[in-house]
Formats: C-alpha cells, sequence, structure tokens
C-alpha cells in the first residue's frame, strides 16, 4: 500500500538524533521502494528545512509545507526553490498583512517574531514576555474572530502566535497539495508535537502524538471524534516511528535496522 505521511519537524522529528537517524533510513527505504510520499510540515522557513537535512539529518521529504503551511515546496529542495504558485495566489486573495497586523496591537509586553519569520502571509509574535500569555492570545483570538472567514490564529507552545490566511495551515495545506497531486486515495498518517500541529488532526483520520508532546495538543486530540490517533510510549522520532509501525506503514521492526 501507497501512504502518505505527513510530520511536523521540531519535537516530532528532532531531539534525539539516534532515533532520528533510524527513522530516516527506514523512510528512506520506503521512498525507494514508491510505498510511501513524505511531507514535512513546518514552522520553519525553507532554508532551515535545506539546512536540516544537511545538518540534523531530517529525511528528504516529497515536499514541504513551510511557515505553518502558508508555503509549500517540491522536491528537490534547495534554498532558492520556488513556493507553489497556486496555493500563493489562493492565500493572497484573502489575506492583507496590514490587516492582521493591526489585531496585534496595544498587547502589553507582545514581540513581534524576526522578519524572516513574517511574510506576507504571515503575521507572528512571541507572547511569552506578556504578564499573562493565554489572556492575551484569547484576546487576540477575540479580535480576529468576526473575519474568521479570512484569517485564523494558532497559538503554540506558550510563546508563538501566527496571524494566517484562514485557508491556510498545516493541515488545509497539506489537503490542497493531495488534491492537486491526485493523491486523494493514499491512507494519511500526520505526526505532531505542539498545539500547530492539531491542524493536521483534524484534517487527517490518523495521526500519531508523540510521547514528549504538549499537553494542549494532547488535549485537543483526545477532543476529536471520529479520530484514530496513536499516543506514543517514546518521544521524538522514535514515537514516530512507533505509530507508523502501529499503522503498518513501516512494518514492526524485528530488531536493528
Ligand atoms: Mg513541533
Amino acid at each position: 500500500m501507497n501512504w502518505t505521511v505527513a510530520s511536523d519537524i521540531d519535537g516530532t522529528l528532532t531531539g534525539d538524533r539516534g532515533a532520528l537517524d533510524r527513522l530516516a533510513l527506514r523512510l528512506r527505504q520506503s521512498r525507494a521502494l514508491g510505498d510511501l510520499c513524505l511531507i514535512l510540515s513546518t514552522g520553519r522557513r525553507l532554508e532551515q528545512v535545506v539546512q536540516g537535512m544537511a545538518d540534523e539529518g531530517l529525511p528528504e521529504p516529497d515536499y514541504v509545507m513551510c511557515q505553518v503551511g502558508t508555503e509549500i515546496y517540491q522536491s528537490p529542495l534547495h534554498e532558492a526553490s520556488e513556493a507553489l504558485p497556486a496555493w500563493r495566489e489562493k492565500l493572497l486573495a484573502q489575506y492583507s498583512r496590514q490587516e492582521a497586523r493591526r489585531f496585534l496591537t496595544g498587547i502589553e509586553g507582545l514581540v513581534m517574531q524576526p522578519d524572516i519569520f513574517n511574510t506576507e502571509l504571515k503575521t507572528s509574535c512571541f507572547l511569552d514576555q506578556c504578564p499573562e500569555p493565554e489572556t492575551a492570545a484569547a484576546e487576540i483570538g477575540r479580535r480576529v474572530a468576526p473575519y474568521s472567514d479570512r484569517y485564523q490564529v494558532i497559538w503554540s507552545s506558550g510563546r508563538d502566535l501566527d496571524i494566517l490566511p484562514a485557508d491556510s495551515g498545516k493541515g488545509k495545506a497539506i489537503r490542497f497539495l493531495i488534491e492537486q497531486e491526485g493523491l486523494e486515495d493514499e491512507p494519511v498518517v500526520v505526526a505532531g508535537d505542539t498545539g500547530n500541529d492539531i491542524a493536521m488532526f483534524e484534517e487527517f483520520e490518523r495521526g500519531v502524538v508523540v510521547a514528549n508532546a504538549k499537553p494542549e495538543l494532547v488535549e485537543q486530540a483526545r477532543a476529536l471524534k471520529d479520530s484514530d490517533v496513536y499516543y506514543a510510549q517514546q518521544p521524538f522520532a522514535g514515537g514516530v516511528e512507533e505509530g507508523l509501525e502501529h499503522f503498518g506503514v513501516l512494518r514492526q521492526s524485528t530488531g536493528p535496522v
């Protein structure tokens, strides 16, 4: 069977280099056999993904969703790869960065993220210096709510808040790509560790939550109906490997690979 695996990077694949090396080898073997389409779905910029493939042992993917699902890139990846124009244009039609920026005015302690994480389709800040980060996030959520046909708020790790186009995010970006590439018949497994990954679990039935996941993801995943979520015993890439064996994407290992 052909599977599509969509995984977050930081804290899901990274965190235990030995485990990642083992998983990456098995994913590479499956891809070489044509059994697997691998998607990495991340808050990182493309350059950081390309760098991670060289320095951190990230497996080579077929596609990468960068900047929390606002940019889609197809392999082979290099730093100058162009984001998929159809996705970019679809999102630009509903998003005004200027308007998104206004939802953040006057929030005490809010710090904008570096310019490289603020793009024409993503407005991102840190709330961990706010007196009460949760309250600040809730206030921004209230401001954006009347415009939910065009914007969404992603709150993650008690620190990162993104205002994205309503139709973007990790889950919808993967769905768009699957439809675009005609992969609808292939079963999908997603994997993640924090709040911005819930969009993948909402969009697809099967998911792997690694043992080191933040409570925000565990709570939201447990609340999903009609979902088949596997809560791994192991953290990081070891947990992803365990989950992929559980769903039959990877065969149960019978010993050292
Ligand atoms: Mg993560």
